[in-house]
């Protein structure tokens, strides 16, 4: 399979119809591509715009080679928002190692970039909302396949027979759950709970992250350039994910006071601030992991499909680099199974090696015992004074088909 792939459709008499639901960041970047390929791309999104503001994300490697083929690299770069230090902290609130962030996360010789997601999916959203059709403030309510199709309706109550269907729905799609049953199944729990919100920046902060462990609690704050509000970030280890506070807002606030009562440095203010916050999301910290990603006429891209947690930093990349994978095989191949086996094929491997990281983010970012906080401790001390590490070779394993000719 060639690149040449992704423009081949142009021209033909009849376009295939692809139905996109999600427009986080695979979402519009398959758009992109499909519609560079001849198809006619419909995206619904659930929200009423694309969603803005959230917390900083990496495009690395691969992905960034997605981006400049998509001509959006300078922009990006732009975007880019040059986080200058990363300061750990002990339970007390000393130092223990103050580092260059691509000394912790491997960095490509500042060819990374990282941005607010936000400011990505706008980017991505600008670079196609000519070409495809939104539907913003709508969902699928249900799709039924036959030979000829996939007939949709909408909640919205509106009707339409699709040729191919992709769930770009993120890490708890509905679409994975009506193709392949409930995400318990794929769920692959590490240990972890989260809450993350934003409060004022009232430490003067910039351009820098913070972080606090004791064994398996940790408390970041991350000042995105000069902004006057911080990300802040309260994460813990649980053996079990609790269930029950999933879908209950009051049991999570109270669960994540309780884990931290009586913790240090600043972190009683940041669970104040977390009680006040409109912008509260608590989830656990978990993968999706599947036998495949395709059933039918349906296939998943992105955190649907192979969610690999903050904790590896790869998902908006592994979402990119995705999405480029599955409209380069849907151009080569005309037979949709043929297509989304070839769309496996490509990205399983990249998948695994990078879903492997969360592993080592997990000892390095939240050590769950005074011996590992301790060795992780020591090893921090360590890279101070090192040059940046070479970034993992996962974050490069794709190698994509030949460049895209240009429309
Ligand atoms: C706290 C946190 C920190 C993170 N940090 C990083 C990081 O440092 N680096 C990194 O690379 N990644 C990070 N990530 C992960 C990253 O944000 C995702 O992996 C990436 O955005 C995946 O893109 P996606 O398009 O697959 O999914 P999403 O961005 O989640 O987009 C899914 C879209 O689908 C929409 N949707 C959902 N359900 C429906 C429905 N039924 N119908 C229609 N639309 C629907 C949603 O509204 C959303 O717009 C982090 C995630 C979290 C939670």
């Amino acid at each position: 399979m060639t690149s040449a792939g992704l423009s081949k459709g142009v021209g033909t008499a009849v376009k295939r119809e692809v139905l996109i639901s999600g427009a986080g960041i695979a979402g519009p970047a398959l758009a992109y591509w499909l519609h560079r390929a001849g198809f006619a791309v419909t995206v619904v999104e659930k929200a009423r715009a694309p969603r803005d503001g959230g917390y900083p994300v990496d495009v690395r490697g691969t992905a960034t080679e997605v981006v400049r083929r998509m001509g959006i690299l300078p922009r990006l770069r732009e975007a880019h928002i040059d986080s200058r230090r990363c300061t750990f902290l002990d339970a007390d609130g000393g130092e223990v190692a103050s580092l260059d962030p691509r000394a912790l996360a491997g960095g490509a010789g500042g060819q990374d970039v990282e941005v607010r997601r936000g400011d990505l999916a706008a980017i991505l959203h600008g670079l196609v909302r000519d070409d495809v059709e939104f539907l913003f403030g709508d969902s699928v309510d249900t799709f039924d396949q036959h030979g000829q199709g996939v007939d949709v309706t909408f909640r919205s109550g509106r009707q339409h027979t699709f040729d191919l269907v992709v769930g770009a729905d993120g890490m708890h799609s509905r679409t994975r759950e009506s193709l392949f049953g409930p995400e318990e199944r794929f769920h692959r729990y590490l240990g972890y709970c989260f809450a993350v919100f934003t409060m004022p920046n009232t430490f003067g902060l910039s351009h820098e992250s913070v972080l606090w462990n004791t064994p398996g609690k940790g408390a970041a704050l991350y000042a995105v350039g000069d902004s006057d509000e911080l990300h802040a970030f309260l994460n813990f280890y649980r053996s079990e994910p609790p269930l029950e506070a999933l879908r209950d807002p009051q049991a999570q606030l109270d669960l994540v006071a309780a884990v931290f009562a009586g913790a240090g440095w600043e972190v009683p203010g940041m669970v104040d601030a977390m009680r006040g916050a409109d912008d509260l999301f608590f989830d656990t910290v978990g993968q999706i992991r599947m036998p495949h990603w395709s059933s039918g006429r349906a296939v998943l891209v992105g955190d649907a499909a192979y969610a690999p947690s903050f904790l590896a930093g790869q998902g908006t990349s592994l979402a990119l680099a995705g999405a480029y994978m599955l409209a380069d095989a849907l151009a080569a191949h005309r037979d949709h199974t043929a297509a989304f086996a070839a769309y496996e094929r490509g990205v399983r491997e990249f998948v695994t090696m990078n879903q492997a990281l969360a592993d080592k983010g997990a000892a390095r970012l939240f050590p769950t015992t005074a011996q590992a906080l301790e060795q992780r401790n020591t090893m921090l001390r360590g890279l101070v004074t090192a040059p940046s590490a070479a970034a993992p070779p996962a974050h490069s394993a794709l190698v994509l088909p030949e460049a895209v000719p240009a429309p």
